[in-house]
């Protein structure tokens, strides 16, 4: 029986063993490798030792004070959470189960992808799933964005107001009705395309120098610097479906001392409805949730 369980190695998840670590919690962290989404680097041509605000150095610390005190860890796939009267039982893909007195869920999000050929090795070379993190090193530069839903549209705003030239490629044509969408028309610097979906990914020596796109027999080409995916995140928070709330997306709702309405169950990082999915917010997330994990356990053991 542990007193903490932490399903996830990425920012939060590596933050929340450190402090657990620090309050010599008994615990065990459940996760598919160590490092999450951090390990993932973006490159341009004309970028040299650029300056991105992240905290990536801060999660490989705790990785390797973690590797170095042989802090138990599984590198596994948590697929159920299920609460008993007053502990968790988790069961993972290779069919183990363990118990604790808490849990904090910090699985993260999956990215939707375009499924187009190329998509994939060209990630960090040109292709961003991320706006708030990326679009800072577009200044002056041509790039095209395709997404759904407000978050692509506010991703294209700020793309708007520093690239030379932005190809926003909405395949559903409700999205080009919202306001923002109307407001983004006007911008001679932004064209609007409805209905279009990326046909091919053009790259030179690894670098993402264009796109094709096709819609209804149409077909247009663009050359382009950068390619930004926003089609949405779909949060990893089945092991806990029915155990938890969930917004409407199927994040964890979580309050500001990272709790869900399920007692001992705490949630931390882009998983939850929290607002960022930044490293530096999941960072602060996992903390709190930790703290937060120590108090409750405290709360129920006689001193
Ligand atoms: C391409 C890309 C580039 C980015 N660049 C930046 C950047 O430059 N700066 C920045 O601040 N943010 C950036 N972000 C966002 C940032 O990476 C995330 O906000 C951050 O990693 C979230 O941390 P997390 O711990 O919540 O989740 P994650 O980093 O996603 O970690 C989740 C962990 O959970 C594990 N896991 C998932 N499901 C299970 C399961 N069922 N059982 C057990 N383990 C599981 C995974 O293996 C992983 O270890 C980027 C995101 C992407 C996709």
């Amino acid at each position: 029986m542990y007193d903490l369980i932490i399903l996830g190695g990425g920012p939060a998840g590596l933050t929340a063993a450190a402090y657990a670590l620090h309050k010599r919690l008994e615990t065990l962290v459940i996760t598919q490798d160590l490092g999450g989404k951090t390990s993932l680097r973006f490159h341009a041509p004309w970028l040299e030792g650029h300056e991105l605000l992240s905290g990536v150095e801060l999660v490989n610390r705790f990785k390797s004070q973690l590797e170095y005190l042989e802090f138990v860890h599984e590198l596994d796939r948590a697929v159920q959470v299920v609460r008993n009267d007053r502990t968790f039982s988790v069961r993972t893909e290779k069919q183990k189960q363990f118990e604790a007195r808490a849990l904090i869920v910090a699985t993260g999000t999956t990215a939707k992808r375009l499924a187009v050929p190329g998509e994939r090795e060209l990630l960090g070379r040109g292709i961003s799933y991320s706006a708030v993190s990326h679009a800072p090193l577009f200044i002056d530069r041509q790039v095209a964005l395709i997404g759904q839903g407000t978050r692509a549209l506010y991703a294209a705003a700020e793309l708007a107001l520093v690239a030379k030239g932005l190809v926003l490629i909405l395949p559903d044509p409700k999205d080009v009705e919202a306001p923002l969408a109307k407001k983004l028309a006007e911008n001679p610097k932004v064209k609007v395309l409805s209905g279009f979906q990326i046909s091919e990914i053009v790259e030179r020596d690894r670098f993402i120098t264009g796109i094709a796109l096709r819609h209804n027999g149409t077909s247009r080409g663009f050359e382009i610097e950068g390619l930004f995916v926003e089609m949405g995140t779909t949060p990893n928070s089945q092991m806990v479906a029915g155990l938890v709330e969930f917004d409407a997306e199927n994040r964890i709702v979580v309050n500001a001392r990272m709790a869900t309405n399920c007692p001992g169950l705490f949630a931390a990082g882009d998983v939850t409805n929290t607002v960022a999915e930044q490293v530096l917010v999941a960072i602060g997330d996992g903390a709190k949730a930790a703290l937060n994990v120590y108090e409750y356990l405290l709360g129920r053991i006689t001193v």
